[in-house]
């Protein structure tokens, strides 16, 4: 007899009376951001944010009642708040937009990544914002009704909420419609409606992307001088892709503090205007090698065509990719692959993530194998966030107290900023040294280096962090980028200097490297864009 199990304590509700509840909730306690952000773009109009409060609250009643079904009820209550909560929690810290961009960076991270944000905080979050309110919406019952009685009452609460909500909602429209073109990311905080539409786009542009066939690109490429070949050293280019990394916080591009004081004292190429594509690795990694260039690029387009690996290939080059960060997106699916990330080596590695030094360990023997043209493509880890800590080694602690946590509210922005700062004096050490033994090995290779961050950060500037704002929107220290250029002496053999020297100055983009890279490497093919070629540009004209 189960009669008694659960005593005539438990509550009864009605199932409309729940759903409105519910509603509040989630409008009310987990919409902090969209609510501040509504007081700073409707500030002083006051009539206007009464009427979207009234509007919305309206609109979250006739959507939450419309659930209310006997079965489904529950259950669905319960996915709608779990979700705002967690939601809530990375736009109330962060401040970040989960637009469907965001959702595949997310799809697309490593669990060791994901482990970072799932913080004390985060559990504790989740604990009094969602699993809370859901034992309760589990706990309490509710009196059901018949389809017909209950269809009718159901309808008798959202008809007039929808009248409410269209009524209050076009009384100020104007001003609404105004003031989300000027503030584009304003409704994207709403939760969890925002988050749940993204997902479901971002589920169906991956549903058109698993049916793709990737067309031939770049076949005709070529080595100019693939014929003299046997007569000169092979040539090397390393492409360093950057993981995180601003330019604000390179001393090369001004910062204050000295972050680059190993690559300063290299004969380096430093472009101080380099804009990424994107503001996630997601999109960046595979619209720098796509050669769609920023404006034309989507991931369905990459996906579609082979990249400038792939091109290389056709030329006849070797081209290998390591990663240490969360793999290629998509880029080095063809060309032989290193997942150094999954490695368990004890010199690198811990907690499921490892050190950049691991790009390192077997670079010596890969360049003392070199018999042919090759391009080595490293992808650093860099410094991922926000556990900026876990990116270098002890050594590297110089600017210090650094943030030791991955919880930002556990840290004063000058030690996550400290901590952030180690990370890139890491990547200057990371990257200097590649370009030591890239130097040792000119005796029988002819090496050049190009880096490139994948995107920027933010570090509390306009009360955000970390990085994947819409690109549209996106500040500054999320979209300007560290990219520099070494080149051996083979490779700087015949430079005109001024003209480098000039370039360096100008704007470049992620659009330049492939491109550029193809010029490294004396590519000739017909998709190759010369005026985006930072490099052959500078060289002296053929004389043939
Ligand atoms: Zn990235």
């Amino acid at each position: 007899m189960n009669f008694h199990v659960f005593p005539a304590g438990r509550p009864r509700l009605g199932s409309v009376t729940l759903s409105i509840i519910v509603a509040l909730y989630v409008l009310v306690l987990l919409n902090r951001s969209f609510w501040a952000q509504s007081l700073t773009v409707l500030a002083g109009q006051k009539m206007a944010l009464l009427g979207l409060v009234v509007s919305l609250a309206a609109g979250f009643i006739a959507l939450f009642v419309s659930f209310s079904v006997k079965y489904i009820m529950k259950p669905l209550l319960i996915l709608l708040v779990v979700t705002a909560a967690a939601a809530s929690w990375f736009m109330d810290q962060f401040g970040v937009i989960i637009d469907s961009d965001m959702i595949r960076n997310a799809a697309e991270t490593t669990s060791a990544e994901a482990g970072h944000l799932l913080t004390p905080g985060f559990v504790i979050h989740m604990g009094a914002y969602a699993l809370l309110p859901a034992l309760l919406i589990g706990w309490v019952r509710i009196r059901h009704h018949s389809f017909p009685k209950k269809l009718a009452m159901n309808l008798a609460v959202i008809l007039p909420a929808l009248l409410v909500f269209a009524g209050a909602g076009l009384s100020h429209a104007g001003t609404y419609a105004f003031t989300i073109r000027q503030n584009r990311e304003w409704f994207a905080t709403l939760n969890p409606v925002m988050p749940i539409a993204n997902a479901v786009a971002y589920l169906q542009k991956l549903r058109q992307e698993r049916g793709v066939t990737v067309q031939p690109y770049g076949t005709d490429a070529r080595v100019a001088d693939a014929a003299a070949a046997a007569q000169r050293k092979p040539r090397v280019t390393i492409i360093v892709v950057g993981e995180t990394a601003r330019a604000s916080s390179f001393s090369l591009g001004g910062y204050e503090r000295p972050t680059n004081p190993e690559l300063s004292r290299r004969d380096i190429f430093y472009f101080d205007k380099a804009q990424s594509c994107g503001t996630a690795t997601a999109i960046s990694v595979p619209c720098m090698f796509s050669g769609l260039g920023h404006d034309d690029y989507s991931h369905m387009g990459a996906l579609e065509r082979q990249n400038l690996m792939d091109v290389l290939v056709h030329a006849g080059i070797r081209a290998e990719w390591w990663d240490n960060n969360t793999g290629s997106k998509g880029v080095a699916a063809r060309i032989p692959y290193k997942e150094l990330y999954r490695s368990t080596d004890s010199r690198f590695c811990e907690n499921g993530e490892c050190k950049d030094a691991i790009l390192l360990d077997q670079l010596d023997n890969w360049l003392s194998s070199v018999t042919r043209d090759s391009v080595l493509v490293l992808h650093q880890l860099g410094s991922h966030g926000p556990a900026y800590y876990a990116r270098y080694p002890d050594e590297y602690r110089v600017f210090q107290p650094d943030c030791r946590s991955a919880e930002f509210s556990k840290c004063h922005r000058p030690e996550i900023i400290n901590a952030y700062d180690n990370s890139i004096l890491y990547t200057d050490h990371i990257l200097a040294t590649i370009i030591d033994r890239l130097k040792a090995a000119e005796n029988h290779v002819a090496p050049t280096m190009i880096y490139m961050s994948d995107h920027g950060e933010s570090l509390g500037e306009k009360g955000l962090f970390l990085h994947g704002a819409p690109w549209v929107v996106a500040p500054e220290q999320q979209t300007h980028i560290p990219f520099l250029l070494w080149l051996g002496k083979d490779a700087k053999a015949g430079i005109d200097l001024a003209c480098m020297e000039k370039r360096k100055t100008e704007p470049v983009s992620h659009d330049n490297l492939f491109p550029t890279v193809l010029g490294l490497m004396h590519v000739q093919t017909e998709v190759r864009d010369a005026s985006l070629d930072l490099y052959s540009g500078c060289l002296p004209k053929p004389t043939s």
